[in-house]
């Protein structure tokens, strides 16, 4: 038990501070964090209420000692790290010295503790930031913290707070996070008197992800493994028959601590390319430990993001330790059986895993030869590009993948489907001219529909031409017209769909049989919370007990695709929150996101027809100019600016 001391200013200065504590899981995952940071074998957390009411952490660890506590609940007040110099090498998961001092300060908290060398503990109340008097009192050996009633001064900040089911979801989620990464440590979770979680301590890192996510997924993954300058790469990683609409199931923890990290996500994903359908990602549960020198921890205040000194080989590494081990791994058996027969179908022949896998065989084992080391990729890798994360779409992501571009079975799978997404939206009947215009912008929708006069919204002189699978140029009046397909297509839906909702006149789809929906639990949460407003954009969704929801029907401008998909990205959205759970914004949100799901994408090559549909409906909507997202649907170069351009002028 090292002694606590307030850090000097010129430290705190240092520190990437922010805003820590929002909501009771912020709370947990500081709590519990210290836990671990003082050797604890036994964790318990208690919420009421979503840990509105009450939050109790109690562990077996070394204690604080009670000439020390009033200096625990002191800001920048540490035992964890000394100088500035510690910063480069911090090997807890707390340091800053703030976390307690800021929960104090906004609840009515109490820490009891009894180092395990004294006879007897000693407790100290703060209420509302003002401290009372260290008392003795009774307590097993280790530190026991209740925080009660959060954010008691902060009445904002306590009205903003949402229901108990969504934030008992997030302190789900953070003790989840954090007791997947301590597989050594007993954990348990009680709400209301309910007990959510017992994970025993000391079992295998698989059987506390089986405990966690289930024994279906956890049979099915395969064990990776590596060494590299230092960085010890282990976990597990699903087959592709495993994997989702979104990245929540990829869990990397790094020295212990559970953290997000683009750039080896998008590894991650690079490693599945061919295995995975366009829109899947992976499921990985994978631990990197390093020296601390080698990474760094304070550059995000929930130190959610990490900075490491060597990313690009970090990258290379798990990449070439994925793809080294997919070649062994059969992973042709395991590929999901409906999908695989689902993609013969459209080949005609030949097993797409199986062709799937060739490529990838061949890739390897080209690049093996060309590297001669097994990580297979240049340690100096090149500076990575990502894909527009507004529309999805992955291309620019080329950098790494020397895959061979023809399609594989399963990607023209996909781009059948989307194709015949497009076909089926392009079939909704135009709506009345009359309806086009609402209160508000009548002037606007008055002065547009004069350049409506001609058809497909102005376009004239016959076909748009596609450029880069991703721009249509055409021709107008004024002059040229470059539009962003996804941009213009997603705000066609935005606004059919907007106009059904107005009108209540979604149509749903009843499921023949409904679909259970896996959650984390806060996603289930915040779906079951927003069930009505689901409903109203023709999702009906049921409690199923547990973290799966029952999805009972799907908007039909969805058809096409994946439900559970929809779903899952949906709650993922709601869960996110974070914003006022204003219905209109909410509401708004959630069609942006189901329009630009349903849209065509950057990418996509479109057909002659397709083009022409796309044009005719441009000038159905009321704002043909701006994207949902508030981003243009084309630009227009005018005859002048051409001419001027040209020195005819
Ligand atoms: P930090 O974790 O960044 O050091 P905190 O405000 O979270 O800052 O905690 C302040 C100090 O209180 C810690 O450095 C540690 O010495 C002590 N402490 C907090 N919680 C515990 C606990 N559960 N067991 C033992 N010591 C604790
Ligand atoms: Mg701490």
């Amino acid at each position: 038990m090292a002694t606590i001391t307030q850090l000097p200013p010129g430290v705190v200065n240092k520190i990437a501070a922010g805003e820590v504590i929002d909501r009771p899981a912020s709370v947990v995952k500081e709590l519990v964090e210290n836990s671990l940071d003082a050797g604890a074998s036994r964790v318990e957390v208690t919420v009421e209420r979503g840990g509105s009411e009450l939050i109790r952490v109690a562990d077996d660890g070394c204690g604080i000692a009670a000439d020390e506590l009033r200096l625990a609940v002191a800001p920048h007040a540490t035992s964890k790290i000394r100088d500035a110099d510690d910063l480069f090498r911090v090997s807890t998961l707390g340091f800053r010295g703030e976390a307690l001092a800021s929960i104090a300060e906004v609840s009515q908290f109490r820490l009891i503790s009894r180092p395990a060398d004294c006879d007897a503990g000693a407790m100290l109340e703060v209420h509302g930031g003002r401290i009372d008097e260290v008392v003795p009192c009774g307590s097993p050996p280790g530190t026991t913290i209740e925080v009660r009633t959060l954010f008691v001064n902060t009445p904002v900040r306590r009205k903003f707070l949402r229901t108990t089911q969504t934030e008992m979801g997030h302190v789900g989620d953070a003790v989840v996070r954090l007791a997947l990464a301590h597989p050594e440590v007993h954990f348990s979770l009680a709400h209301q008197k309910r007990r959510v979680y017992d994970l025993p301590a000391g079992e295998s890192w698989l059987a506390r992800i089986a405990r966690l996510f289930g024994g279906e997924l956890a049979d099915q993954l395969i064990p990776v493994e590596s060494e590299d300058g230092g960085v010890r790469l282990s976990g597990y990683v699903a087959s592709p028959n495993h994997s989702r609409g979104n990245q929540r199931m990829q869990f990397l923890l790094v020295n212990g601590r559970f953290i997000r990290d683009r750039a080896l996500q998008h590894a991650l994903s690079e490693a599945y390319r061919g295995l995975l359908m366009h829109g899947r990602f992976p499921i990985a549960f994978l631990r990197l430990e390093m020296s601390p020198e080698a990474v760094d921890v304070n550059v995000h205040p929930t130190k959610l993001e990490v900075r490491f000194q060597d990313s690009g080989r970090i990258y290379s590494q798990l990449l070439g330790t994925l793809r080294t081990r997919f070649l062994t791994a059969d992973l042709s058996t395991s590929l999901d059986p409906s999908r695989a027969a689902v993609a013969r179908e459209a080949e005609g022949a030949g097993d797409p895993a199986d062709d799937a896998r060739r490529e990838l065989v061949e890739w390897a084992q080209a690049e093996m030869a060309r590297n001669d080391t097994p990580r297979g990729i240049s340690p100096e890798a090149p500076p990575l590009k990502f894909g527009d994360p507004e529309t999805g779409a992955s291309d620019g992501l080329l950098t790494l993948n020397r895959l061979p571009r023809a399609w594989t079975p399963a990607e023209a799978k996909a781009e059948e489907q989307r194709r015949a997404a497009a076909e089926a939206l392009y079939a909704f009947a135009p709506r009345p001219e009359a309806s086009t215009s609402s209160p508000g912008d009548s002037a606007e929708a008055a002065d547009e529909s004069s350049s409506r006069t001609s058809p497909a919204g102005g376009v004239r002189g016959g076909r748009a031409l596609q450029v880069h699978n991703r721009y249509l140029i055409a021709e107008n009046e004024e002059g040229v017209l470059v539009i962003d397909q996804h941009a213009l297509h997603e705000r066609i839906l935005y606004e059919q769909l907007r106009d059904k909702i107005l009108s209540g006149a979604v149509e749903s789809q009843a499921l023949l049989v409904p679909e259970p929906v896996d959650l984390a639990p806060s996603e289930a949460a915040a779906v079951l919370e927003q069930r009505e407003l689901l409903a109203r954009l023709g999702m009906k969704i049921e409690p199923f007990g547990g973290d799966t929801v029952l999805l009972t029907s799907f908007p039909a401008m969805l058809a096409n695709l994946k439900p559970d998909d929809v779903v899952r990205s949906m709650a993922a959205q709601l869960a996110e929150g974070g914003k006022p759970p204003d219905r209109r914004d909410l509401l708004d949100e959630l069609l942006h996101s189901m329009s630009c799901k349903a849209a065509i994408k950057a990418g996509d090559r479109l057909t002659p027809e397709e083009i022409d549909a796309l044009l005719e409906q441009r000038h159905l909507v009321q704002d043909s100019h701006h994207c949902p997202h508030g981003r243009p649907t084309s630009l227009v170069f005018t005859r002048e600016e051409l001419d001027r351009q040209f020195k005819r002028t």
